[in-house]
């Protein structure tokens, strides 16, 4: 046995004695061990067995500016020397947290000029959850507490995380809050059945309203979106959807909630999913990218007049140890000049995402491949076994096998059943997109021999 192999069992040991680990079948991981991660740099990363693996999931979704910045571990190191850690409570605060919140609302749409700090998305979500029903209660308004949100959407692993996403599978693990409703998400491959792309998406914006219509104007707080879901598969709503559900909006006096944790900071070529889709939310949920994931942080941004209501309340009894961390803080600062200096967004949008899409778009005449979709630094691979009827293999677990695949030729890929999703680093390079699209296509080979 080599020493580096010995040295992976021993990591892996530690794993199956004292590890339980996220989102896992963890009885299953002990049984194989996990890869373990030991370095990175740029897109690539490389395990304790010596491999490089191209990083096609930015980490989850997060890592905007790529492994290995300096600059981000500088000033991290700076700031803990200088002030490690302070709270915002009790009228106190700090400078990266103002200058960070100040940045941010420089960053978002015309309006949303405060921010509310967390320690993660999921945290954003329940003060998103929070903040939404004590706004309409200061309103006099107290009945407006029902949220709508989508099914197979994904706001977070917290109790309100869970259950403002649409998973059935996190709400009956203990992710249930009552008043908290869901509608079909706009995922047309999957349930679009017979109708258009176009038609389908009228019929999901639609449900919107039916919902509103069968809770009751006078019941509805808000309605949760992620501009485009994400951990349920990379789904873009038909291009008639987003203008239909802002119809809808303006219609009803209720907010509106962008989940921004992965469309933030970049991944659509804007700044946020919500100048992409030219949408007017009244919160922003934030994450992920707003760190590149170098240090966990997250947030809301909230529209000027809910900030208004929500501080002339009073007490907004809510926050956290770590809301606007000092470190985490400057780290994000530091993060956002790189984004903005290096002109990474715009290279997204003019040159990178282009390329990446075009490229990708390339493999749907793969016979294992029904559609290929994405739009900026996000893709969707959907594996089948039939184009023209956008039928599945039954029973195969074709996505469990084409991630294995990946895995073993130095690609990481996520599978959401059987679809392929991608969403790398901004920065990854035109080559780079080569070299990713190139191991796609044998790991597409090798899936479709082994289930054909
Ligand atoms: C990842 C994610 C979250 C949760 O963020 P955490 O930092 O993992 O708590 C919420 N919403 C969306 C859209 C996400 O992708």
């Amino acid at each position: 046995m080599s020493a580096q192999n010995s040295q992976t069992q021993a990591w892996q040991a530690l794993s199956r004695d004292h590890h339980l680990a996220p989102f896992s079948d963890v009885k299953q991981l002990a049984e194989k061990g996990p890869r373990i991660i030991t370095q990175a740099k740029g897109v690539y990363l490389w395990d304790s067995e010596g491999n490089k693996i191209l990083d096609a999931m930015a980490g989850l979704w997060c890592v905007a500016v790529g492994y290995g910045r300096d600059e981000l571990a500088e000033v991290a190191s700076r700031q803990m020397k200088q002030l490690p850690y302070y709270n915002l409570f009790f009228q106190t605060a700090h400078p990266p947290a103002l200058e960070l919140a100040k940045a941010i609302a420089d960053l978002a749409p015309a309006g949303m000029n405060h921010v509310f700090f967390t320690g993660s998305g999921s945290e954003g979500n329940d003060t998103v959850l929070r903040m939404v029903r004590h706004y309409w209660a200061l309103k006099g308004q107290p009945d407006k507490k029902v949220i709508i949100g989508r099914i197979n959407g994904y706001h977070g692993s917290t109790v309100a995380g869970a259950a403002l996403g649409g998973m059935s599978g996190m709400h009956q693990q203990g992710g249930v809050i009552p008043d908290i409703v869901h509608i079909p998400q706009p995922y047309w491959f999957g349930e679009g059945g017979d109708m258009t792309e176009a038609d389908f998406g009228v019929w999901a914006a639609e449900q919107l309203e039916r919902k509103i219509l069968e809770v009751g104007e006078n019941n509805v707080a808000a309605f949760i979106a992620e501009p485009i879901q994400g951990a349920g598969g990379v789904i873009i709503a038909p291009d008639t959807y987003w203008p239909k559900v802002k119809q809808i909006l303006a219609k009803y006096d209720i907010l509106f909630v962008a989940d921004e944790v992965i469309c933030g900071f970049g991944r659509t070529g804007q700044w946020f999913g919500t100048d992409y889709y030219d949408l007017e939310p009244d919160l922003m949920t934030i994450a992920k990218g707003l760190t590149s994931g170098y240090i966990p942080m997250g947030g809301v941004i909230v529209r000027d007049e809910v900030a208004r209501v929500v501080s002339e309340g009073g007490d907004f009894n809510h926050g956290f140890t770590y809301s606007g961390h000092p470190v985490a803080a400057a780290v994000a600062l530091e993060n956002l000049r790189i984004l903005r200096d290096e002109q990474i967004i715009t290279q997204v949008q003019d040159k990178t995402a282009p390329y990446l899409q075009q490229r990708l778009r390339e493999l749907a005449d793969h016979p294992l491949v029904g559609e290929v979709r994405g739009l900026g630094m996000l893709g969707a691979i959907e594996l089948v076994k039939d184009k023209a009827s956008r039928t599945r293999y039954p029973g195969k677990g074709v996505g469990m096998i084409c991630r294995q695949h990946c895995f073993d030729n130095g690609l990481i890929m996520r599978a959401v059943g059987d679809t392929m999703i991608i969403a790398p680093p901004l920065v990854i390079s035109l080559a780079e997109i080569d070299e990713l699209v190139a191991k796609t296509r044998k790991c597409l080979d090798l899936t479709y021999e082994a289930v054909r």
